[in-house]
């Protein structure tokens, strides 16, 4: 045990920070027959023709760790128009800096050139964070500017070998998120980084080196100069983990939920929120982790539900009409995420949709329920409020009617349904000409013409 430790520990000192160590098949398991058919012939591709290219990053890190890589990322010096040189299916993209996706078959393959380290010339914002990096350079300063030691393994297939600057593969097999560099710093770089120890160590089982872990609290607030549309890719990285219930639990004890999603803010602080967003991950968790499809839209819909509610609430205490107010209640909420969260408008569209179907589960007379099965939506809308019964929101006797409506017979289907509110004469009589609107409304999915 005590010889193990000094092994390790001389290892360590052997191969300090920044330099090259190339492990064999047996320090890190990985042959060449686990890496992907496309990763593997654009490394291939790419090393007949003189260049460099490895498999790198969360791939790489993901494979020694035992679980299956979500795509695969290929470094190589080749620059971007060599690579599109090569391959004839490939196509660069993005405009910061210039990247090849490689296809083949259905398989797309992320290859970048090695990128230098930042340097005084870096253009960085006010508060440190890095807004252009476009230089080429050698493997060492690519393998430098990455973020975690586990993240910055380059992986040969031709010779199944791994290089390792930074400790990597030992910080893997130690179960240790640790930073290249120092962390503060890289914070102030990316705070993004932030995020990402959070939902990798979540990922991986990893506990987060002290150094990484102790600067969260007093750098959190680093998060507001992020661009939304980067946050959102992220928190959708982090939602769709497959662990996102312990990620936002942890992202709360970080104290990294303040002011980067106002959502979580106040849905986590109010008990039938929280306990209706903790279904909505688990529920997502478990379907990430069965390898089903999980929705962006219906997922977001549930984050923000009960700001909706409560928006939508007081809207009605100052006598607003429930239908109009219910779209006002959607908008602002969704307007005031926006600010934070470049929510995508295809996004909202969804999210909108499964909000506006809510009330109209109410209805259980008449034909309202058959128009409602037919709504493109109905699958999501009824998961929903199957969530909303099992949180405690609405009775779950209303969950059960809809289960079982849906898939009656015609005649068991006219049994269920609820007598209509008697004759239309003294509806007429009793009811406003805002309630009768209302309810127009609420069939039809949309508010009501503005006068
Ligand atoms: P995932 O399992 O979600 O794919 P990942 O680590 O592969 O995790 P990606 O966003 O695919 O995450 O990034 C690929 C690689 O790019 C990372 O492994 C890391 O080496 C590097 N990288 C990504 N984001 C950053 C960052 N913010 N700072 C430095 N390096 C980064
Ligand atoms: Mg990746």
């Amino acid at each position: 045990m005590i010889r193990k430790l000094l092994r390790r520990v001389f290892r360590r000192d052997a191969a300090p920070s920044g330099h090259l160590t190339s492990l064999p098949v047996a320090r890190h398991g990985i042959r060449r027959e686990h890496v992907s058919a496309a990763a593997r012939r654009t490394c291939e591709g790419l090393q007949e023709a003189g260049f460099k290219a490895y498999v790198v990053g969360g791939a790489v890190r993901d494979l020694i760790a035992g679980i299956e890589p979500k795509d695969y990322d290929v470094a190589t010096n080749a620059t971007p128009d060599q690579v599109r040189g090569i391959f004839r299916r490939s196509r660069i993209i993005g405009r910061r800096f210039q990247i090849v996706h490689v296809l083949f078959g259905n398989e797309t393959i992320e290859v970048s050139t090695f990128r230098a380290a930042h340097d005084a010339d870096t253009l960085k914002d006010a508060h440190g964070r890095v807004l252009r990096d476009n230089v080429w350079g050698n493997i060492e300063e690519d393998a430098a500017r990455r973020d975690f030691t586990v993240n910055a393994l380059y992986y040969d297939p031709a010779s199944e070998t791994v290089l390792d600057f930074h400790h990597g593969v030992a910080d893997l097999q130690q179960k240790t998120l640790r930073m290249i560099g120092e962390p503060r710093a890289r914070y102030r770089e990316d705070p993004v980084r932030m995020l990402r120890a959070v939902r990798l160590s979540s990922k991986l089982g990893l506990a987060l080196d002290p150094a990484v872990k102790a600067p969260i609290r007093e750098m959190a607030e680093l998060m507001e100069n992020v661009p939304p549309a980067r946050l959102f890719d992220e928190m959708l990285k982090l939602l769709f983990s497959g662990h996102a219930v312990e990620c936002v639990k942890r992202l709360r004890d970080e104290g990294l939920h303040h002011g980067l999603l106002p959502l979580l803010d106040v849905i986590l602080e109010q008990p039938m929120g929280e306990k209706f967003v903790m279904l909505a991950l688990t529920s997502t968790d478990a379907r990430i982790r069965a390898g089903k499809p999980a929705s962006p839209g219906f997922l977001f819909a549930t984050l923000l539900w009960h700001e909706v509610l409560a928006n939508w609430e007081a809207r009605k205490k100052a006598r607003q009409v429930a239908m109009p107010a219910l779209y006002e209640a959607m908008d602002e909420v969704l307007a005031t995420q926006a600010e934070k969260l470049a929510i995508t408008r295809r996004i909202a569209g969804d999210i909108k949709d499964i909000w506006a179907l809510q009330p109209r589960f109410e209805k259980r007379a008449g034909k309202s329920p058959y128009r409602l099965l037919e709504q493109l939506r109905f699958r999501a809308g009824y998961d929903f409020l199957l969530l909303r019964a099992e949180s405690g929101e609405v009775d779950t006797e209303l969950a059960e009617w809809w289960t079982e409506f849906q898939d009656a017979s015609h005649d068991r289907r006219e049994e269920m349904l609820q007598p209509d509110a008697g004759p239309k004469k003294s509806r007429r009589r009793t009811r406003s000409r805002g309630k009768k609107a209302e309810e127009r409304a609420a069939e039809d999915g949309r508010p009501e013409a503005e006068p």
